[in-house]
This record gives structure tokens, C-alpha cells and sequence, in this order.
């Protein structure tokens, strides 16, 4: 682990004129094409910044890999880091206490929203799911720190770590299975806005859950109406909160393993929901095309702008998508939609769904622009932090 050092023995990394004015704009990450000495520093290491006149700017988290050098934890010296960690997941689960009611599932611990860069860790009623993502977080001495304060803290009958092969090989992390850190269970169920899901701690995309929709939910449920189509359902997030609402529910996904679960989830909550596998730029075209109208539709794709670069394509598709959608909209109706894509902003976001209302002849009338739920909480000075848009219109004509 980055060990507890006296801060005049912690090895120093200098950071360019760009990489400093990046720091003191109120952003926590410095390229390493802005590091100008980093001499004898190991992986993972705790270092101590300065601009290239010996300046101190802070305390980070160094990566010998990631393009990401620089990851700051504190603007002083850090003289016992376990202590800090300590003290941060403590502050975590405290910040949450207020913001998170009817759930026994959240984020407790969001990377750099909570000054715990490469740290993430979910709730899912009594097990919690853990991600490692970068180098300094996966020492031996941070993970044994890290799961004694999240046992003693929250009591949980089990700690599963799911592992991002991806990730590790970035880090340049030596390969490692997802599995038990704590405890044996590996499922459970656990509830949300009333409705219930099962967790299965070792299946499933992300950590299990899409947490970061929770108020989303909760928020189309109150406009939800006739007949509702959620698109991407997944293990059908939006489309077990929209049954109460709604007269007949579809959900649409290319994922069986999902689906299975989205029905045994429908049986825990007593709904009749229709699943459907099958592509959704197809079958939105299929049921277009049929005539079929609808009066509730939920779009909720994966990321489809991983990097800068799948842009122009990712605002094709969500284009596409949502173009279906409205003419499939009856007046009156709702549509929910979402991104995940960090790198489509909001603007670009409502620019585009402007455009797809022109090219479809409706109408809209805003009624929500969302963001991730408050257990994934937004760094004002890290735009990277927010990622998740939610919009929710009323198709007027
Ligand atoms: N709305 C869900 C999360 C959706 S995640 C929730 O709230 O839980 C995105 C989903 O899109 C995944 O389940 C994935 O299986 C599905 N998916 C990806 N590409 C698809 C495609 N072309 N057609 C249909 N589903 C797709």
C-alpha cells in the first residue's frame, strides 16, 4: 500500500505548467503526457506533487500505466494514508445517509466523487460489490484496510469483488477472478422505490445493477401511462416501475441472461410483463412499421460513445432511436430517455432529440432534465463525474 511515510520521504512527481493550471482549475487527474519527473516512483505509489519549480500542489495516487498518472487525493501532505482511506469510506457512508430513502440499494463509494480515486463499492441489501480499478487501490495492504472498515461499518454478510479485465490490463495489473472477499452468500434480493430484484452478486453487467437509474425510475413511474415499451430493460429496471402505471408492459432487450432474470423479478413483484429478445434497432423498426403506437416509451442504450472519437456515430444511433420512438408515441404520451455516454453532454443530448422531434413532426414539452441518482455524486470541477442523462418529455402533438 501507499505506505505511511513521513511526507519529506514520499517519493515526488513534478507536473508541467498545463498539468499544474489542470490541478488548480479544481481537477483531480493529470496526464502523464503532463508529468515531467517522475524518478524511482513505483506503481500504485502515494507521491507528492509539485509544479516544475517544487510548488507543492497536493497528495495523489500514482499509476505507472494508465495514461492517467495522477489521480490527487488531498491538496496537503498525507502522512498516514490508511487512516485517510479510513476516514473517506466513513465520510461516504455518512454523505449518503441523508440522500438515500426506500433503498436498500446505492452506491457507497463512487472513485473520485468521493475522494477515493479507483475504489467503487455497491450495496445490495447485505452484500456489497467491490471494484478495484487502478493500481494503488489494489494493493494487498489497501484491500485488507478497505474491506475491515466496510465490515465494521456495514455489516455485511458477504464482499464480493467483480474484477474488469479491461481495467487491470490498463493498470497493468496481473490477471484476477471476480469473487467472495467476505462471507459466503452471493445472492440476495433487495428493494427499490417498493419494487423488488433479485442479485446474483456474481452475474449480471456492471456490479449487478443499474443503481445509478433509482430516482429515474421512481420519476418516469409518475408520468407512465396506457401502453408502455421499455427499450434496453435489462433486468427491467424501468419497465417493473412502470407496471403499477401502466395497462399492458413490454420489454426489449438482446440479452436472454437478463431477460430470465427481468421475469423473475416480474414473478417477486407480481406483474405481467412481456419481454422480448431481440435487437432494438430492428424490432423499433419491425413494430414501426406494423403500426404499433404506444403510450409510455423508455430508452435506456449502453454508452454508445465509449471515446471522443465514436461521437458522430453514437449521435446517429441515439438519433435513430429516439426518431422511432416519437413516431411510435401516441399524443399525450411520455418519453423517457437516457445516455450514459460521458461524452455526449447534455447539449449535444437535447440538440439532438430537438432535431429527431422536428424530423418526426411532434411536439415537445419538457418536463425533466435528470442525472444519475445522488449516491453517484457529480465533482463540479471533474465534468467526468457526470455521465448519465435522463429526459423525460410529454408529446404534445
Ligand atoms: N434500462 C436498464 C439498463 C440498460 S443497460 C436498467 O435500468 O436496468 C443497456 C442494455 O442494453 C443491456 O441490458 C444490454 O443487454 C442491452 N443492449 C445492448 N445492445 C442492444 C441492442 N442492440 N438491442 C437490444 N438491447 C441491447
Amino acid at each position: 500500500m501507499p505506505s505511511a511515510l513521513p511526507q519529506s520521504d514520499t517519493p515526488k512527481v513534478k507536473v508541467s505548467a498545463r498539468g499544474a493550471s489542470r490541478l488548480k482549475s479544481g481537477h483531480v487527474w493529470v496526464y502523464r503526457s503532463d508529468v515531467v519527473s517522475s524518478e524511482g516512483v513505483g506503481p500504485g505509489a502515494l507521491v507528492a506533487v509539485s509544479d516544475r519549480h517544487g510548488k507543492p500542489l497536493g497528495t495523489a495516487l500514482y499509476s505507472s500505466s494508465s495514461q492517467i498518472a495522477i489521480r490527487m487525493i488531498s491538496r496537503e501532505p498525507v502522512a498516514d494514508f490508511s487512516a485517510l482511506l479510513c476516514q473517506r469510506i466513513a465520510a461516504a457512508i455518512a454523505y449518503r445517509e441523508p440522500l438515500v430513502c426506500g433503498t436498500d440499494a446505492y452506491r457507497v463509494v463512487f472513485s473520485e466523487a468521493d475522494f477515493l480515486p479507483g475504489l467503487i463499492v455497491d450495496r445490495y441489501n447485505d452484500i456489497l460489490s467491490l471494484q478495484i480499478l487502478t493500481q494503488a487501490m489494489d494493493s494487498e495492504s489497501v484491500r485488507q484496510t478497505v474491506l475491515s472498515e466496510l465490515t465494521e461499518r456495514l455489516r455485511p454478510s458477504s464482499i464480493i469483488e467483480r474484477v474488469d479485465p479491461r481495467v487491470r490490463e490498463l493498470e497493468s495489473l496481473p490477471p484476477r477472478a471476480s469473487g467472495l472477499l467476505h462471507g459466503e452468500k452471493t445472492t440476495t434480493t433487495f428493494t427499490m422505490n417498493a419494487v423488488d430484484f433479485h442479485y446474483d452478486a456474481l452475474e449480471g453487467q456492471k456490479t449487478g445493477a443499474f443503481l445509478d437509474q433509482r430516482e429515474n425510475y421512481a420519476a418516469a413511474a409518475q408520468y407512465a401511462h396506457g401502453q408502455a415499451l421499455d427499450v434496453f430493460c435489462y433486468q427491467g429496471g424501468f419497465a417493473l416501475h412502470l407496471a403499477p402505471r401502466c395497462s399492458r408492459v413490454t420489454g426489449v432487450d438482446s440479452s436472454r441472461p437478463a431477460l430470465e432474470v427481468a421475469d423473475q423479478n416480474a414473478a417477486l413483484n407480481h406483474r405481467a410483463i412481456e419481454w422480448i429478445e431481440g435487437n432494438a434497432f430492428d424490432l423499433l423498426k419491425d413494430y414501426a412499421s406494423a403500426g404499433s403506437r404506444y403510450d409510455t416509451v423508455v430508452l435506456d442504450p449502453p454508452a454508445f460513445a465509449k471515446s471522443r472519437r465514436d461521437l458522430d456515430s453514437a449521435m446517429r444511433g441515439y438519433k435513430e432511436l429516439n426518431l422511432r420512438a416519437l413516431k411510435m408515441l401516441r399524443p399525450g404520451g411520455i418519453l423517457v430517455t437516457c445516455s450514459c455516454s460521458y461524452h455526449v453532454s447534455q447539449t449535444d443530448f437535447l440538440e439532438m432529440l430537438a432535431s429527431a422531434a422536428l424530423d418526426a413532426h411532434r411536439t415537445l414539452r419538457l418536463i425533466e432534465v435528470r442525472g444519475q441518482a445522488k449516491d453517484h455524486p457529480i465533482l463540479l470541477n471533474v465534468p467526468e463525474t457526470a455521465y448519465l442523462k435522463c429526459v423525460i418529455f410529454h408529446v404534445s402533438l
